[in-house]
């Protein structure tokens, strides 16, 4: 509803309400009525029917007055016209005091006016009380659409139009009265009772009816000739003094009222149908002809009455409704002044009513909350019309309640705001609730610490304090061997254990330390505003002692150990997840350690998780595009010349040039891909081999292929290599497996069979990096070699170093005696090979004489042999 729109109604109000100083009469009222609500809908044409009586189907309508906007001025119409039948329906409508819109009846023409122009919509009006109807207003050509509360704003307009008509039409009826000549004859007076609304009746001392007018008709229920000698007791109450003329009223009111009543309020009357109705009562003489009458005007209140009791009912409903509802309810008034409030806000608050009242409810807000709550509402019900929010109420004793707030504006019928109400509804459980949530997103479930995603927050919070607070710990934990106590002792008992170990923990740290589980027997700990790494292995000591101490399961006692690898941050930059990575990483070092210890994160540990990262990738790879093999020639150091070589792998990354072999190789173990690289290998090997393998059986050269430990605790190990030689037609006795003496011991019962075998396939064996194992002369005995290899760490040195010397020579003897084939392995200068071949070992390896070759320079080898001699017979 717009400002100037209110404005405007309020105006015609106005100049309604100003016309009840003077007297005017019913006529000037309506046409009145007729041009404001034309100015206020912005109508073209208008006019205003006085609708007479109600008698049938029938609404008799008398025109009187037509207007038509010429420019900015409404002037009056000729016009003379009754209104056609108007459908029943529609009547009721009218009569019930609802606006009829031509949209909605399309089949309601207004009445035919000699209007020259054509009538697109109209509105029709009725002015009426709600039980009479007085008049109806057309507005026709109005704007297209009139808003949809039109009816319900211009209620004033009628409420004010409806007081004035009823005043004229008193006043009319008066002076009527007061001028003898209209009582001189019986049909004028008649006819001026029938243009009055109010019912009047006139009886004689008898209290005969003797007159009424069509309003009283109606009324009662009967046709007014029916009424006439029909006793007024069968339609009012008898035995009241208003109801015997032969009182005159002047000693009536002497006698009962000292005031001069002639007014009785709330009679209960009766129709003849037998309608029970409460009316309004108005005694008056009256000598027609000489003769005393007493006249009565009658109003029916009982629809008044019933919209009074229908109020109370529903004030009353609406009373227990809000002190039965379990939300608090104030209504304040526009100075923010508390008017109304229920007992859930008093049981809030605890606080009486009275207490409430005023500015009292200011003292139930949460003194923190109060300032900005009130701004809230102030500012959102002016921009929006409501609020919601939430805050804290308190009592006088310091109960709080958290309670969800909204507010809402109200508005006068002109659209005024008077106050506001607001509801407060208790949400202190619904936060708990919450509350519980969060902490179930937090917390492990099982052990009640808290979980990885919130501990990986606090270390971003920790990580932030770094330069303020000094460096932040991580440690890492994870049980050792956790696995086989589920298995033996089942999940329950491991998530015993994991609740003890939890505890254990929490007994052992301070409190200001977090420990997390972050996963099944993974746990963290963060240590902030550590000053020296020494107090870290203090705690690190501490934890590795108290997990350590044993378990009691059914009075026996299990033990459990575990691994701690830590990372400590003296950054800012740092981020979460880059320091729990560095911890694992030192937790991986630690159980590669031998378990049941410590480690700390060095950025050496980082590259090798780089490397681990490419390393998958490149093993992803099906084609191994990333790796390669080479060929280190051994020589016969006497004649240099060529009498096998040793196959090693290379894996190229683009980024790095130098990566340690046998690194590499240790890495494809722990990825547990080792069984497929050396499949692949082996098949890249053989290929090669299986080309050449004439003039290597012609110049009798071997090819040395190294096994890792894990390949040699394959049951099948020997079938699959005899298989791919037999594919490439290769003797075995052209391939010599390498193996070292520390593969052989982690399970020596298989590692035994799979030598065996192959040795009795007639591959040969080979026993690498001699000495720097257990050089077990058992292993050397019992298991079915032919050569060994001497390591490089000795052989370098071997003409410098007394020592490495002397274990060289000893070697050397050793096989000897068993009758042992010995390559020394990196030779790469003239004094070692000389003394080498002084002592009696002229098979070397080195680069004094060759680095590994490339697969294309060794077929350059052999093809310049194959030349000579095709026919060598292949025996396998
Ligand atoms: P290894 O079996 O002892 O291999 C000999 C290593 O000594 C090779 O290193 C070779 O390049 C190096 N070498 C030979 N002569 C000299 C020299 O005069 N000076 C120097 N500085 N080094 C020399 P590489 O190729 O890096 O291999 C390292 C280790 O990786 C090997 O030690 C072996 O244990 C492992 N390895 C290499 N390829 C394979 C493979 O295909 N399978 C398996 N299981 N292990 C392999
Ligand atoms: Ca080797
Ligand atoms: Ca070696």
């Amino acid at each position: 509803m717009s400002r100037r729109s209110d404005n405007k109604l309020r105006q015609s109000i106005n100049v309604l309400e100003r016309m009840l100083l003077t007297t005017p009469d019913t006529n000037t009222v309506l046409l009145r009525c007729l041009t404001q609500l034309m100015t206020l809908l912005d109508a073209d044409f208008g006019c205003v029917f006085l609708c007479r009586d109600i008698q049938g189907d029938r609404i008799p309508w008398e025109l009187i007055g037509c207007y038509r906007k010429a420019g900015q001025v409404l002037t009056e119409v000729e016009n003379s016209s009754t209104c056609p039948a108007v459908p029943v329906r529609l009547q009721s409508k009218l009569v019930a005091g609802r606006c009829i819109n031509s949209k909605e009846h399309k089949d309601v023409s207004p009445p035919t006016l000699n209007i020259s122009s054509e009538i697109h919509n109209f509105f029709c009006i009725p002015l009426t009380d709600s039980q009479r109807l007085y008049a109806v207003v057309y507005l026709c050509n109005t704007p297209e659409a009139l808003p949809e509360n039109t009816e319900n704003r211009l209620r004033p307009f009628f409420a004010a139009a409806n007081c004035l008509l009823r005043t004229s039409h008193r006043r009319t009826f008066q002076s009527a009265f007061q001028g003898q000549s209209a009582l001189d004859r019986p049909e004028r007076l008649l006819e001026l009772l029938d243009s009055l609304f109010n019912t009047v009746l006139l009886v004689d001392e008898s209290d005969t009816i003797i007159l009424c007018n069509q309003a009283a008709a109606a009324m009662l229920g009967l046709p007014r000739r029916d009424l006439f000698g029909l006793p007024l007791a069968k339609f009012l109450p008898k035995g009241i003094p208003y109801l015997s003329s032969r009182i005159s009223l002047r000693e009536l009111d002497k006698a009962s009222d000292p005031h001069g009543k002639t007014t009785w309020r709330g009679v209960p009357a009766l129709s003849a149908s037998g309608n029970k109705m409460l009316v309004d009562l108005n005694a008056f003489e009256i000598s027609l002809a000489g003769k005393n009458y007493r006249g009565l005007v009658i109003d029916d209140i009982s629809e008044r009455m019933q919209s009074a009791t229908d109020y109370h009912v529903v004030l009353q409903r609406l009373q227990a409704l809000t002190n039965l509802a379990p939300i608090a309810i104030l209504q304040l008034n526009q100075h923010w002044e508390c008017i109304y409030t229920n007992d859930t806000w008093c049981e809030y608050c605890q606080m009486t009513i009275d207490e409430t009242m005023g500015f009292g409810w200011l003292n139930g807000l949460h003194l923190n909350d109060s300032n900005q709550f009130l701004d809230q509402v102030r500012n959102d019900t002016a921009h929006l019309g409501k609020y919601q929010g939430e805050l804290r109420l308190q009592s006088p004793l310091g109960k709080i309640t958290w309670v969800k707030a909204s507010a809402c504006c109200l508005y006068s019928e002109v659209g005024e705001s008077i106050g506001i109400i607001m509801t407060f509804s208790d949400i202190t459980d619904h936060l708990n609730n919450e509350r519980r949530l969060q902490e179930l997103a937090e917390k492990d479930q099982l052990t009640g610490l808290i979980n990885r995603a919130f501990f990986n927050d606090r270390v971003n919070i920790a990580l932030k304090g770094v330069n303020r607070f000094g460096s932040v710990a991580l440690m890492f934990l994870d049980l050792d061997e956790f696995k086989q106590i589920n298995d033996t002792f089942g999940h329950d008992v491991g998530d015993e254990l994991l609740r003890e170990m939890a505890n254990r923990l929490r007994d052992t740290l301070r409190e200001v330390d977090t420990i997390a589980r972050i996963g099944g027997d993974e746990f963290t700990v963060l240590l902030t505003n550590v000053q020296k790494t020494r107090s870290i292995t203090t705690i690190a000591d501490k934890l590795i002692r108290t997990l350590a101490k044993p378990f009691t399961h059914n009075k026996r006692p299990i033990y459990v150990t575990c691994s701690i690898g830590i990372a400590v941050a003296d950054q800012e930059t740092m981020e979460a997840r880059q320091l729990i990575k560095q911890a694992d990483s030192a937790l991986y070092k630690a159980k590669r350690a031998g378990r049941n210890q410590y480690k700390f994160y060095t950025e050496e540990l980082d590259q090798r998780a780089d490397l681990h990262i490419h390393l998958r990738h490149s093993l992803k790879d099906r084609e191994r595009k990333d790796f390669r093999v080479v060929y280190q020639p051994q020589v016969d150091a006497r004649t240099t010349e060529i009498v096998g070589f040793e196959v090693l792998a290379r894996w190229k990354r683009p980024d790095i040039d130098t990566i340690d072999t046998g690194e590499c190789i240790k890495m494809i173990e722990e990825s547990g891909l080792i069984g497929e690289f050396s499949e692949w290998l082996f098949q890249e090997v053989f290929s090669y081999i299986g080309k050449w393998i004439k003039t290597i059986l012609k110049l009798g050269v071997t090819f040395s292929i190294n096994l890792s430990a894990k390949q040699l605790h394959d049951e099948n190990l020997a079938n699959n290599i005899y298989y791919q030689c037999t594919l490439h037609n290769i003797p075995p006795k052209a391939i010599i497996l390498e193996v070292t003496e520390t593969a052989l011991i982690e399970d020596p019962r298989i590692a035994t069979q799979s030598l065996n075998s192959l040795n009795q396939m007639g591959f040969g064996i080979a026993l690498d990096d001699f000495g720097t194992g257990y050089s077990s002369l058992h292993y050397l005995r019992k298991m079915p070699f032919q050569c060994v290899k001497v390591d490089r760490s000795f052989v370098k040195d071997v003409t410098h170093e007394m020592e490495d010397a002397e274990i060289v020579s000893a070697i050397l003897n050793l096989a000897e005696t068993l009758k042992l084939n010995v390559i020394a392995e990196g030779v790469d200068n003239d004094d070692v090979k000389k003394w080498l071949i002084k002592h009696n070992c002229p098979f070397h390896q080195g680069f004094l004489y060759h680095k590994p070759l490339e697969a294309k320079e060794v077929s350059h080898f052999f093809d310049s042999y194959s030349q000579e001699d095709n026919d060598i017979k292949v025996e396998i």
